[in-house]
């Protein structure tokens, strides 16, 4: 089975929709969407051939890629900001390990200065922080905050609306 190469983080299903005989789309927990073909010998997901075997997926597990490229699913929408922190006085618990929820993207932006943000496996990165160059932090990823000298920042929460259908 070949699938694109690269970092990934592993999705529930939490819809699909069929787009062809051999492809569906899915709808996945992080707000991404990603189209599963059944094309053997590149690609085998024969569930995605019938609508019963493709429902019953709703709920299961699925690679999503675009998580591993912490890349913000598009119609994702700002609900929350921090105040705004400097390097003495950002919360413990943002410079400890910690998690957005589920469906939740959070958004470090630098107003002045930089510093860094280190995510935990499966993403195994550190980012480095800039003003105009936001950090992007995927849902559910252990990650926490590096100071590297004088900073100002704030943290925007992030996530897609509900989708009807
Ligand atoms: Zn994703």
């Amino acid at each position: 089975m070949q699938e694109p190469a690269g970092v990934f983080v592993v999705r529930h299903i939490t819809g699909v929709e069929r787009e062809g005989p051999s492809e569906v789309v899915v709808e996945l927990s992080c707000g991404h969407h990603r189209h599963v073909r059944h094309r053997p010998p590149l690609t085998e997901h024969p569930w995605v051939l019938d609508d019963a075997t493709t429902h019953a997926r709703i709920g299961g597990e699925i690679e999503c890629f675009a998580c591993g490229q912490r890349s913000l699913p598009s119609g994702a929408e700002a609900y929350r900001s921090t105040r705004s922190f400097d390097e003495h006085g950002v919360p413990s618990g943002l410079l400890g390990e910690h998690t957005t929820k589920d469906g939740v993207w959070g958004r470090l932006q630098v107003e002045t200065g930089e510093l860094w943000v280190e995510f935990a496996p499966p993403l195994s990165v550190m980012v480095r922080g800039r003003p105009s160059v936001p950090v992007v932090i995927p849902p559910s990823i252990v990650h926490h905050v590096r100071l590297a000298g004088p900073v100002r920042f704030h943290v925007e929460f992030l996530r897609v609306p509900a989708q009807t259908g």
